[in-house]
Protein backbone atom coordinates (compact mmCIF):
# COMPACT_ATOMS: atom_id res chain seq x y z
CA UNK A 1 0.00 0.00 0.00
CA UNK A 2 1.11 3.65 -1.20
CA UNK A 3 2.58 5.64 1.91
CA UNK A 4 -0.07 7.91 2.92
CA UNK A 5 2.32 10.59 4.83
CA UNK A 6 3.11 11.36 0.63
CA UNK A 7 0.34 14.14 -0.30
CA UNK A 8 -0.57 12.81 -3.61
CA UNK A 9 -0.87 9.63 -2.14
CA UNK A 10 -3.61 10.75 0.37
CA UNK A 11 -5.51 12.89 -2.18
CA UNK A 12 -6.12 10.54 -5.00
CA UNK A 13 -7.52 7.60 -2.17
CA UNK A 14 -10.03 11.05 -0.79
CA UNK A 15 -10.73 11.41 -4.44
CA UNK A 16 -11.59 7.64 -5.30
CA UNK A 17 -13.95 7.17 -2.26
CA UNK A 18 -15.44 11.09 -2.74
CA UNK A 19 -14.76 11.53 0.55
CA UNK A 20 -16.29 14.47 2.42
CA UNK A 21 -14.27 16.06 5.51
CA UNK A 22 -16.51 16.12 8.29
CA UNK A 23 -15.74 19.89 10.71
CA UNK A 24 -17.72 18.61 13.51
CA UNK A 25 -15.21 15.27 13.75
CA UNK A 26 -11.98 17.81 13.82
CA UNK A 27 -10.67 16.10 10.48
CA UNK A 28 -7.05 17.03 9.45
CA UNK A 29 -5.28 14.11 8.06
CA UNK A 30 -1.47 14.41 8.76
CA UNK A 31 0.44 14.81 5.36
CA UNK A 32 3.99 14.45 6.41
CA UNK A 33 6.39 11.79 6.63
CA UNK A 34 8.76 13.51 8.65
CA UNK A 35 6.29 14.00 11.13
CA UNK A 36 5.15 10.63 10.93
CA UNK A 37 8.39 9.12 11.76
CA UNK A 38 9.23 11.70 14.63
CA UNK A 39 6.14 10.75 16.18
CA UNK A 40 7.24 6.92 16.22
CA UNK A 41 10.30 8.17 17.61
CA UNK A 42 8.69 9.65 20.13
CA UNK A 43 6.35 6.67 21.26
CA UNK A 44 9.22 4.35 20.93
CA UNK A 45 7.18 1.88 19.45
CA UNK A 46 8.33 -1.92 19.44
CA UNK A 47 6.62 -5.68 18.85
CA UNK A 48 6.18 -5.65 22.30
CA UNK A 49 3.58 -3.23 21.90
CA UNK A 50 -0.40 -2.97 22.19
CA UNK A 51 -0.99 0.25 20.49
CA UNK A 52 -4.32 2.35 20.82
CA UNK A 53 -5.19 4.76 18.19
CA UNK A 54 -7.71 7.11 18.69
CA UNK A 55 -9.19 8.47 15.24
CA UNK A 56 -7.40 6.95 12.67
CA UNK A 57 -9.14 8.98 9.99
CA UNK A 58 -8.02 6.98 6.66
CA UNK A 59 -5.16 5.08 8.34
CA UNK A 60 -2.13 6.65 7.79
CA UNK A 61 -0.27 6.54 10.88
CA UNK A 62 -1.76 3.30 11.44
CA UNK A 63 -0.09 1.71 8.65
CA UNK A 64 3.77 3.29 10.61
CA UNK A 65 1.77 1.31 13.84
CA UNK A 66 1.12 -1.41 12.36
CA UNK A 67 4.95 -1.66 10.98
CA UNK A 68 6.38 -1.50 14.37
CA UNK A 69 3.32 -2.68 16.83
CA UNK A 70 2.57 -5.94 18.16
CA UNK A 71 -0.82 -4.63 17.94
CA UNK A 72 -2.91 -1.69 17.10
CA UNK A 73 -6.24 -1.14 17.81
CA UNK A 74 -7.48 1.88 16.44
CA UNK A 75 -11.19 3.40 17.20
CA UNK A 76 -12.66 6.16 14.32
CA UNK A 77 -16.17 7.49 14.98
CA UNK A 78 -16.89 8.42 11.49
CA UNK A 79 -18.41 5.53 9.66
CA UNK A 80 -17.42 7.02 6.15
CA UNK A 81 -14.09 6.34 7.12
CA UNK A 82 -14.18 2.45 7.23
CA UNK A 83 -14.22 0.71 4.04
CA UNK A 84 -11.18 3.62 3.71
CA UNK A 85 -9.45 1.90 6.92
CA UNK A 86 -9.96 -1.70 5.41
CA UNK A 87 -8.62 -1.04 1.74
CA UNK A 88 -5.61 0.92 3.39
CA UNK A 89 -4.99 -1.22 6.12
CA UNK A 90 -5.75 -4.54 4.48
CA UNK A 91 -2.46 -5.59 4.54
CA UNK A 92 -1.63 -6.02 8.30
CA UNK A 93 -3.33 -8.81 10.58
CA UNK A 94 -2.02 -6.78 13.53
CA UNK A 95 -4.92 -4.46 13.19
CA UNK A 96 -7.93 -3.85 14.83
CA UNK A 97 -10.93 -1.51 13.56
CA UNK A 98 -13.43 0.21 15.72
CA UNK A 99 -16.10 1.74 14.25
CA UNK A 100 -17.06 4.03 17.90
CA UNK A 101 -16.71 7.37 20.16
CA UNK A 102 -13.80 7.17 22.09
CA UNK A 103 -15.98 8.87 24.51
CA UNK A 104 -18.37 6.27 24.87
CA UNK A 105 -16.33 3.06 24.69
CA UNK A 106 -15.31 1.11 27.86
CA UNK A 107 -11.42 1.46 27.57
CA UNK A 108 -10.11 -0.33 30.33
CA UNK A 109 -12.34 -3.46 28.94
CA UNK A 110 -10.74 -3.07 26.02
CA UNK A 111 -7.20 -3.38 27.46
CA UNK A 112 -7.96 -6.61 29.39
CA UNK A 113 -9.76 -8.03 26.00
CA UNK A 114 -6.96 -6.97 23.64
CA UNK A 115 -3.63 -6.96 25.48
CA UNK A 116 -4.49 -8.96 29.04
CA UNK A 117 -4.60 -6.13 30.98
CA UNK A 118 -1.29 -5.04 30.16
CA UNK A 119 -0.14 -1.35 29.50
CA UNK A 120 -0.97 -0.29 26.18
CA UNK A 121 0.51 3.16 24.57
CA UNK A 122 -1.37 5.41 23.21
CA UNK A 123 -0.25 7.44 19.84
CA UNK A 124 -2.86 9.43 17.76
CA UNK A 125 -3.68 12.36 16.03
CA UNK A 126 -6.57 14.27 18.28
CA UNK A 127 -9.32 15.33 16.85
CA UNK A 128 -8.81 19.07 18.99
CA UNK A 129 -12.37 19.64 19.70
CA UNK A 130 -11.90 17.37 22.33
CA UNK A 131 -8.47 16.47 23.66
CA UNK A 132 -9.52 17.66 27.07
CA UNK A 133 -11.44 14.94 28.01
CA UNK A 134 -9.70 12.50 25.93
CA UNK A 135 -6.33 13.26 27.94
CA UNK A 136 -8.31 12.92 31.39
CA UNK A 137 -10.26 10.34 30.46
CA UNK A 138 -7.58 8.02 30.05
CA UNK A 139 -6.01 8.75 33.04
CA UNK A 140 -8.87 8.62 35.22
CA UNK A 141 -10.40 5.50 33.53
CA UNK A 142 -8.41 3.11 35.47
CA UNK A 143 -7.15 1.83 31.66
CA UNK A 144 -3.10 0.74 32.35
CA UNK A 145 -1.19 2.96 30.48
CA UNK A 146 2.89 2.93 29.51
CA UNK A 147 2.61 6.44 27.49
CA UNK A 148 0.40 8.98 25.41
CA UNK A 149 1.76 10.53 22.10
CA UNK A 150 -0.21 12.47 20.67
CA UNK A 151 -0.77 15.58 18.39
CA UNK A 152 -2.84 18.33 19.62
CA UNK A 153 -3.20 22.26 19.37
CA UNK A 154 0.24 24.17 20.36
CA UNK A 155 -1.78 26.03 22.90
CA UNK A 156 -2.47 22.77 24.86
CA UNK A 157 0.47 20.75 24.49
CA UNK A 158 1.96 23.92 26.14
CA UNK A 159 -0.31 24.05 28.89
CA UNK A 160 0.33 20.97 29.94
CA UNK A 161 3.66 21.40 30.30
CA UNK A 162 4.06 24.43 32.02
CA UNK A 163 4.48 24.90 35.73
CA UNK A 164 2.86 28.12 37.92
CA UNK A 165 3.66 31.78 37.27
CA UNK A 166 2.59 31.18 33.31
CA UNK A 167 -0.28 32.42 31.71
CA UNK A 168 -1.02 29.10 30.35
CA UNK A 169 -0.53 27.59 33.80
CA UNK A 170 -4.25 25.79 35.22
CA UNK A 171 -5.99 22.91 36.09
CA UNK A 172 -5.24 20.79 33.06
CA UNK A 173 -1.21 21.30 33.66
CA UNK A 174 -1.35 20.12 36.99
CA UNK A 175 -3.69 16.83 36.52
CA UNK A 176 -1.40 15.92 33.67
CA UNK A 177 1.47 16.47 35.49
CA UNK A 178 -0.04 14.37 38.72
CA UNK A 179 -0.60 11.44 35.90
CA UNK A 180 2.60 12.10 33.63
CA UNK A 181 5.85 13.50 32.66
CA UNK A 182 4.82 15.94 29.70
CA UNK A 183 7.44 16.74 27.04
CA UNK A 184 6.36 18.30 24.08
CA UNK A 185 8.34 16.39 20.94
CA UNK A 186 7.88 18.16 17.89
CA UNK A 187 6.31 21.23 16.80
CA UNK A 188 3.90 20.90 14.00
CA UNK A 189 2.88 23.67 11.06
CA UNK A 190 -0.72 23.69 9.19
CA UNK A 191 1.16 22.77 5.79
CA UNK A 192 1.60 19.22 7.04
CA UNK A 193 -2.39 18.55 6.93
CA UNK A 194 -4.99 18.49 4.55
CA UNK A 195 -7.30 20.61 5.13
CA UNK A 196 -4.60 23.05 7.01
CA UNK A 197 -6.07 23.40 10.66
CA UNK A 198 -6.26 27.59 11.93
CA UNK A 199 -3.99 26.89 14.89
CA UNK A 200 -0.52 25.56 15.42
CA UNK A 201 0.10 21.98 16.42
CA UNK A 202 2.41 20.10 18.51
CA UNK A 203 2.99 16.16 19.38
CA UNK A 204 3.56 16.04 22.76
CA UNK A 205 4.36 12.59 25.02
CA UNK A 206 3.12 11.95 28.51
CA UNK A 207 5.15 8.89 30.54
CA UNK A 208 2.96 7.57 33.01
CA UNK A 209 4.33 7.73 36.86
CA UNK A 210 3.84 4.72 38.11
CA UNK A 211 3.83 6.51 41.63
CA UNK A 212 2.06 9.92 41.12
CA UNK A 213 4.89 12.83 42.17
CA UNK A 214 3.20 13.91 45.02
CA UNK A 215 1.79 12.51 48.01
CA UNK A 216 -1.77 13.11 48.64
CA UNK A 217 -4.46 11.78 50.99
CA UNK A 218 -7.85 12.08 48.59
CA UNK A 219 -6.61 12.85 44.63
CA UNK A 220 -10.23 13.27 44.01
CA UNK A 221 -10.35 16.20 46.38
CA UNK A 222 -7.41 17.37 45.54
CA UNK A 223 -8.14 17.94 41.84
CA UNK A 224 -11.93 19.82 43.48
CA UNK A 225 -10.04 22.37 45.05
CA UNK A 226 -7.51 22.78 42.29
CA UNK A 227 -10.60 22.95 39.79
CA UNK A 228 -12.57 25.83 42.27
CA UNK A 229 -8.93 27.92 42.66
CA UNK A 230 -8.53 28.06 38.85
CA UNK A 231 -12.23 28.52 38.14
CA UNK A 232 -12.29 32.32 39.81
CA UNK A 233 -8.83 33.20 38.13
CA UNK A 234 -8.73 36.61 39.39
CA UNK A 235 -9.60 35.89 43.16
CA UNK A 236 -7.44 34.78 45.65
CA UNK A 237 -6.96 30.96 46.70
CA UNK A 238 -8.88 32.02 49.77
CA UNK A 239 -12.03 33.58 48.20
CA UNK A 240 -12.01 30.56 45.28
CA UNK A 241 -12.28 27.69 47.96
CA UNK A 242 -14.67 29.34 50.57
CA UNK A 243 -17.31 30.54 47.34
CA UNK A 244 -16.98 26.91 46.15
CA UNK A 245 -19.84 25.79 47.79
CA UNK A 246 -19.64 22.03 47.07
CA UNK A 247 -16.73 22.40 49.18
CA UNK A 248 -17.72 23.05 52.26
CA UNK A 249 -15.05 24.97 53.42
CA UNK A 250 -14.82 27.85 56.11
CA UNK A 251 -12.17 30.88 55.15
CA UNK A 252 -10.77 30.27 58.99
CA UNK A 253 -9.64 26.94 57.82
CA UNK A 254 -8.17 27.92 54.49
CA UNK A 255 -6.37 31.02 56.57
CA UNK A 256 -4.98 28.57 58.59
CA UNK A 257 -3.70 26.02 56.04
CA UNK A 258 -2.07 29.00 54.14
CA UNK A 259 -0.41 29.93 57.76
CA UNK A 260 1.18 26.63 58.02
CA UNK A 261 2.90 26.53 54.45
CA UNK A 262 3.89 29.88 54.74
CA UNK A 263 1.58 31.34 51.96
CA UNK A 264 -0.05 34.90 52.12
CA UNK A 265 -3.43 35.14 52.51
CA UNK A 266 -3.47 37.07 49.17
CA UNK A 267 -1.67 34.51 47.18
CA UNK A 268 -3.74 33.15 43.85
CA UNK A 269 -4.15 29.37 42.92
CA UNK A 270 -1.82 29.67 39.75
CA UNK A 271 1.17 30.22 41.57
CA UNK A 272 0.73 27.11 44.01
CA UNK A 273 2.59 23.85 42.81
CA UNK A 274 1.42 20.51 42.88
CA UNK A 275 3.22 19.50 45.82
CA UNK A 276 1.59 22.90 47.30
CA UNK A 277 -1.82 21.78 46.15
CA UNK A 278 -1.56 18.54 47.37
CA UNK A 279 -0.21 19.75 51.07
CA UNK A 280 -3.26 21.92 51.03
CA UNK A 281 -5.59 19.36 49.82
CA UNK A 282 -4.16 17.28 53.15
CA UNK A 283 -4.48 19.89 55.41
CA UNK A 284 -8.13 21.22 54.62
N1 LIG B 1 -5.00 9.85 12.40
C1 LIG B 1 -5.41 10.52 11.20
C2 LIG B 1 -4.24 11.29 10.62
O1 LIG B 1 -3.32 11.59 11.39
O2 LIG B 1 -4.26 11.60 9.45
C3 LIG B 1 -6.61 11.44 11.43
C4 LIG B 1 -6.49 12.47 12.52
S1 LIG B 1 -7.82 13.64 12.60
C5 LIG B 1 -7.03 14.99 13.40
C6 LIG B 1 -8.85 13.05 13.94
C7 LIG B 1 -9.62 11.78 13.67
O3 LIG B 1 -10.40 11.45 14.83
C8 LIG B 1 -10.59 11.85 12.52
O4 LIG B 1 -10.46 10.72 11.70
C9 LIG B 1 -11.98 11.88 13.20
O5 LIG B 1 -13.02 11.32 12.40
C10 LIG B 1 -11.71 11.04 14.44
N2 LIG B 1 -12.61 11.32 15.58
C11 LIG B 1 -13.21 12.48 15.91
N3 LIG B 1 -13.95 12.35 17.03
C12 LIG B 1 -13.80 11.06 17.44
C13 LIG B 1 -14.33 10.32 18.54
N4 LIG B 1 -15.15 10.87 19.46
N5 LIG B 1 -14.00 9.00 18.66
C14 LIG B 1 -13.16 8.42 17.72
N6 LIG B 1 -12.65 9.10 16.67
C15 LIG B 1 -12.95 10.39 16.52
Amino acid sequence: MADLGIPQNTIALLQKYNFNFQKKYGQNFLIDTTVLERIMEAAQINSEDCVLEIGPGIGTMTQYLAEKAGKVVAVEIDKALIPILEETLSQYDNVTIINDDILKLDLEKLAEEKNGGRPVKVVANLPYYITTPIIMGLFESGVPLKSITVMVQREVAERMQVGPGTKDYGALSLAVQFYAEPQIVANVPPNCFIPRPKVGSAVIRLTRYSEPPVEVEDADKMFAIIRASFNQRRKTLVNGLVNAAHLNISRERVLSALEEMGLSTSVRGEALTLEQFARLSNLL
